[in-house]
């Protein structure tokens, strides 16, 4: 029998069958033991159990180990304790709890977040529940591994995984760095009360939705609020779109082909609009005035953008409301009152006005998502997206500025004088080369900052990078 057709080196394969669906394995523990109570190893056979686990699928078929466990006696024990003291054989390779392989357990784990779970039970041959529990197990061990730097500037968004989610984004590094299960406030609370650092968030860039809002309030009361311009706009293009489409009802055939392309002209910007563009928009503005009040109320109101003071962008606000005539009032209420209830946070903005790039990537990503996502628990979702390899921005922790090159032990050797302090400074608390140095060191020349490493970042997942990643198929 080929021992090596296991690639267990700490088994001794006795048995092979196959048939069309199915490899069964039969096999032993090549070594003897040890007393688990004692580490003796006299010992004596006291029988046996075949033990069923599942490995991975090779060749297409699922495979089962069948596992001659053996089971002892120790002696020395069961002489001092008076009775008859045994154990089974330890089974190396294998996690006894969940009767699968532990390369099987690590497998399924990886290909949890490129598969749907079904597709992977019918594979091994276990039930679906069996997969999912694996792949829970393996998230925690993965959260272990992986710390995202808590941003300066926090971005609080949606995202449609299976159902709305909230994601949190580092807007200034436009990556993601959590994938929460709700939108509640009370999700918001628990994650934000939960991060160590969360005193490094300066900045809170959302959507008009109170429980974020609330949740900011609650748990990091220092940090700005601002709602992010996008959302804001969005809501003029809403609102126009409205009138429009409310216009076209009314229309003849004819008239309706005198719209081609409406929406799109419509929608742009007038300084993006091409020649062929404007004609036909000054066509539509003689034939349908309300549709050119609607379209100049949009544009008027991304005009309230260039204001450079939040003063002057609410004076543009209410300048803009009263050229809102009552026939499409009705079309503007929305946003009018989004204004009212969300003004202080809108005109935050106008302080900080903050880059919209994560914005429009995290839209693209978003569609991405919902294109592929099918099929797949929130949970995989969230981890083939915040664990995505090659994804991460990182910096590697090498010296910044460095003047003068220090040697690794000249470093150890500052560290251990600067003591506990010197190493928090430099983010290296806890690590494992805080010992006493070989040689007693010289007090060394004052090391400034800039000469000692910084400890490596990592600032969440690129949203670009992981939107080609997923384009391509490639996660
Ligand atoms: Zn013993």
């Amino acid at each position: 029998m080929p021992a090596n057709i296991l690639n267990l080196p700490a088994y001794v394969v006795t048995a092979l069958h196959e048939n069309e669906h199915d490899y069964h394995i039969h096999a032993t523990v090549k070594a003897m033991p040890a007393c688990p109570y004692c580490g003796s190893s006299d010992l004596s056979g006291f029988g046996r159990r075949a033990q069923m686990v599942r490995d991975l699928p090779s060749r297409g078929r699922r495979v089962g180990l069948y596992i001659d466990t053996r089971r002892f006696k120790c002696n020395p024990c069961s002489i001092s304790q008076g009775k008859t003291v045994t154990f089974y054989e330890p089974l190396p390779g294998i996690d006894e709890r969940r009767a699968m392989t532990s390369r099987l357990t690590a497998w399924i784990g990886k290909q949890a977040t490129k598969r749907t779970f079904a597709s992977l039970a019918a594979e091994i041959g276990v039930d679906e529940k069996s997969v999912r529990s694996v792949f829970r197990d393996y998230i925690n061990e993965l959260k272990k591994t992986v710390c995202f730097e808590v941003p300066k500037w926090m971005g609080i968004d949606e995202i449609h995984l299976i159902r709305p989610r909230c994601v949190i984004t580092n807007v200034a590094n436009n990556t993601i760095v959590d994938i929460l299960h709700n939108r509640n406030k009370e999700t918001v609370v628990r994650y934000l009360d939960h991060l160590e650092r969360k005193d490094q968030i300066q900045y809170v860039a959302m959507d008009m939705w109170a429980p974020y809002r609330d949740a900011c309030a609650a748990v990091i009361p220092d940090a700005k609020v601002i709602v992010d311009k996008f959302h804001v706009v969005k809501m003029a293009n809403e609102a126009m779109e409205v009138i429009r489409k409310s216009l076209r009802e009314r229309l003849t055939p004819k008239q309706r082909r005198g719209l081609m392309h409406d929406r799109w002209v419509l929608l742009k910007r007038e300084r993006d609009l091409t020649d062929e563009g404007s004609q036909l928009l000054s066509g539509w503005v003689r034939n349908y005035p309300e549709l050119g009040l609607a379209y100049r109320l949009k544009e008027d109101f991304f005009g309230i953008y260039d204001a450079r003071s939040p003063d002057e962008a609410q004076g543009r606000f209410l300048q803009w409301k009263d050229q809102i005539t009552p026939e499409i009032a009705p079309a503007f209420l929305d946003l009018v009152r989004a204004w009212g209830n969300w003004a202080p946070w809108i005109l935050e903005y106008f302080n900080h006005p903050i880059a919209h790039a994560h914005t429009e990537s995290l839209n693209k990503l978003i569609r991405v998502m919902n294109r592929i996502g099918r099929g797949y628990s929130f949970e995989a979702l969230r981890v083939k997206i915040l664990f995505a390899e090659g994804a991460h921005k990182r910096t590697n922790g090498r010296p910044k500025l460095a003047r003068k090159k220090v040697s690794a032990q000249a470093l150890k050797e500052t560290l251990y004088w600067k003591g506990r302090e010197g190493m928090e400074a430099v983010g290296l608390e806890g690590a494992h080369f805080f010992h006493k140095p070989r040689v007693t060191p010289k007090p060394l020349p004052k090391a400034s900052s800039a000469e000692l490493p910084e400890p490596p970042k990592n600032y969440g997942v690129g949203i670009s990078t992981l939107t080609r990643l997923l384009e391509n198929g490639e996660l």
